[in-house]
């Protein structure tokens, strides 16, 4: 793959090209994997990300209970196809995976159109489109094709129908990235990794979160950072059910989905609605995204529901671009690698970066001279550049930060209170602690 082409921290936000051209090529590389919830396609895909970043791979058996759920048989294809009389593939999974129904039953037989009908899926608005569809938890059996295809099929004969899968007893995979900060409090961060050829729904996720963690994992770290690559529902389900204990040192956390595509990043807040990551996310948005759209969390959507299901009731949020549902492109094969941008996924990315900086970042500070202003040009706070905005602005910051460091404001208390930016206020206090005027609360 090619993110190891991605520069040091610090450049990458001077290089959005690159860097999304890089997430691009990944997600290309990842493209023609058969993924679903359970499978080699998973196994695959995450031995690739394993390539980049440290990966460590979880098997949970068949069976396993998970809270109210338990681990689903393993799926598995070879191939699958519809066949003419003549011997010829009319519809054919090596062309396009989105071509069997994930989860499929094997069945291998010769059937006419009308006794086929009831298992092929098109889309009459999209005609040219191939949608995306599942069986997961019903054993049953089906074909996605294009409308054009479907109606290209020829009535009167014997078509052979096979698909050849397994449906059996294995395991359930998935992937997880832990780096060790410096404390044990953490930050998550969840992307799904069960659906095949689809790009902006699952692979913009994958691509992302393994950019992060890369960039990451040079960093220094207040917090630890756990990165899960996981089926969706059932994976985060089963992941949590294995990890209770590790669900108390969350303190923030984010499902990262359909982050290439053109639409501006929509954030979806926690269920508590107020955590600190849903206040850090609309700050970095309100800054460096115009359009963004916040919503309030609904129990519906990708693992944010699990998450903040109402025992733990986690600080996570969602982060996407345009919703799911909401663009057509949705669950169907027009969600290709045309449709996410380099751009988008870089500009995704350096969202997160941005608020991992503004929560690694966001202490709490008391004055030690609160009687009255303390005298900053004395200490050379107050700089000759009198007249120039930015200094104005920055003077004003360390006002901002003196002034309401009481030991009960953060910093984000203070930029949003202020209205200046998270990494101006941050700059004037570390500027305010090198001069001994600010000591941090320790909670
Ligand atoms: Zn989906």
């Amino acid at each position: 793959m090619k993110i190891q082409n991605i520069r040091g921290v610090g450049q990458e936000r001077a290089l959005p090209t690159e860097l999304g051209l890089a997430m691009h090529d990944f997600m290309a590389d990842l493209f023609p994997l058969c993924r679903s919830i359970t499978g080699n396609g998973v196994r695959e895909t995450l031995a690739d990300v394993g390539k980049e970043i440290p990966l460590e791979i979880h098997e949970v058996p068949s069976g396993t209970q998970v809270f109210d759920w338990s681990v689903p048989l393993e799926w598995n294809i070879a191939d699958a196809f519809i066949k003419d009389p003549s011997g010829k593939r009319l519809i054919d999974f090596q062309q396009c995976n989105l071509h069997v129904v994930s989860y499929s039953v094997p069945i291998h037989k010769k059937m006419t159109l009308a006794d086929l009908k009831p298992h092929l899926h098109s889309l009459p608005d999209y005609p040219t489109w191939i949608p995306f569809r599942t069986s997961y938890y019903r054993e049953n059996w089906g074909f996605c094709l294009s409308h054009k295809q479907l109606s290209e099929l020829p009535d009167g004969v014997e078509l052979e129908v096979c698909i050849e899968s397994t449906l059996a007893s294995g395991s359930l995979t998935y992937g997880e990235c832990y780096l060790r900060g410096d404390t044990q409090d953490e930050i998550l961060i969840s992307c799904h990794v069960c659906h095949p050829s689809l790009c902006n729904d699952n692979l913009s996720g994958l691509a992302v979160a393994t950019a992060l963690a890369k960039a990451m994992a040079k960093r220094p770290r207040r917090y630890s950072y756990r990165f899960i690559f996981i089926p969706a529902t059932i994976g985060a389900i089963t992941w949590m059910a294995r990890n209770e204990a590790v669900l108390q040192n969350i303190r923030h956390g984010l499902v990262i989905t359909g982050v290439g595509d053109q639409g501006a990043i929509t954030y979806k807040k926690s269920r508590r609605g107020d955590a600190e990551v849903d206040r850090a996310m609309q700050h970095v948005l309100r800054y460096d995204e115009p359009g963004h759209r916040v919503i309030d969390f609904f129990p519906y959507g990708y693992d944010e529901r699990q998450y903040c299901s109402p025992a733990f009731n986690l600080p996570v949020g969602c982060l996407m671009r345009t919703p799911h549902g909401q663009y057509p492109e949705y669950h169907t094969s027009a969600d290709n690698l045309d449709f996410v941008k380099p751009e988008s996924l870089a500009g995704s990315y350096r969202h997160c970066l941005s608020l991992f900086d503004i929560l690694e970042h966001n202490e709490t500070y008391i004055n030690q001279h609160p009687k009255g202003e303390p005298q900053l040009g004395r200490r050379g706070l107050y700089r000759d550049l009198a007249g120039q905005q930015e200094s104005k602005m920055f003077e004003l910051s360390l006002l901002w930060v003196l002034n309401m460091s009481d030991g009960a404001h953060s910093l984000l208390d203070i930029a949003e209170r202020a209205g200046i930016s998270f990494a101006t206020i941050h700059k004037a206090a570390v500027l305010l602690k090198q001069h001994g005027l600010l000591q941090a609360v320790v909670f």
